[in-house]
């Protein structure tokens, strides 16, 4: 089920509404765990070596993050960043699937 978070710090300053939509469904720090483990299985020397600049990107404190703030394995959904997403998809890496919301 999709939840939305009402940023109320954002919305003052913005002078508008800002909502963000939260993905609640369970185990994102699974999935994350399990991305990764997809992520180890990629044996190119060269997208080893670029992935491991990148391992950090997504936390809030890697190379792609600009150091906003800190991002919780648990709010992750999808790769950490741009370049990481791309060797991903040359590999034929999918991020997991979210299960599928109960209804
Ligand atoms: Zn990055």
């Amino acid at each position: 089920m999709t939840r939305y978070e009402y940023d109320e710090e954002a919305s003052q300053r913005f002078h508008m509404d800002v909502v963000y939509e939260i993905d609640d469904r369970p185990t994102p720090v699974a999935r994350w765990l399990d991305a990764m483990r997809r992520l180890n299985s990629i044996n190119d020397p060269l997208a080893r070596r670029i992935l491991a600049l990148h391992r950090d990107c997504g936390s809030g404190s890697g190379a792609c993050d600009s150091g906003l703030e800190d991002e919780p394995i648990a709010r992750r959904v999808g790769w950490g960043c741009e370049t990481t997403s791309v060797i991903a998809h040359h590999f034929g890496v999918d991020y997991p699937e979210a299960p599928p919301a109960p209804d």
